[in-house]
């Protein structure tokens, strides 16, 4: 369910990123995965079997639009903000966010940096989880209009 929080055209904006997620939200369902929605996103933990595999990826979590899908329970918890912080940008950029995310990565690699650890868009999540000045639900983006 949307989030009265979140503007509707964020939602639309954010849409083809979100079927991708979906997407992932599905197969991850099928083999065993639990969705909840929160905050006009919906969270998707791997299940018991598919966390196992997720083990090995080196990602905990990662987010598609309006869809974050975590390993674990932990993982998601650990990781929320700066998911939700993901979440934003998509509502800013929409389908941009791929290429642009992608450039960034090719950029950093160029000149020597890491593609994933300096990226723009990563270095813009970690700082807005880690932000001691902020409450949650800014860090979450989510102060503006109703609590
Ligand atoms: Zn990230």
């Amino acid at each position: 369910m949307p989030d009265a929080r979140r503007p509707f055209r964020s939602y639309v904006w954010a849409l083809p990123a979100t079927v991708i997620g979906l997407l992932a939200a599905i197969i991850a369902g099928a083999c065993g995965g639990r969705w909840s929605v929160r905050q006009g996103v919906i969270e998707v933990v791997a299940g018991r079997r598919r966390a196992r595999l997720a083990r090995r990826c080196p990602f905990v979590a990662v987010t598609l639009g309006h869809v974050v899908v975590a390993r674990d329970d932990d993982a998601l918890s650990a990781c929320r903000l700066h998911e939700y912080a993901h979440v934003r940008q998509y509502e800013r950029w929409g389908v941009l966010f791929f290429p642009l995310y992608l450039g960034s990565s090719t950029y950093q690699w160029l000149r020597g940096g890491r593609p994933y650890y300096d990226n723009h868009f990563e270095r813009q999540a970690r700082a807005a989880a880690e932000s001691p000045l902020t409450p949650s639900r800014d860090r979450a983006g989510l102060s503006r209009g109703r609590v």
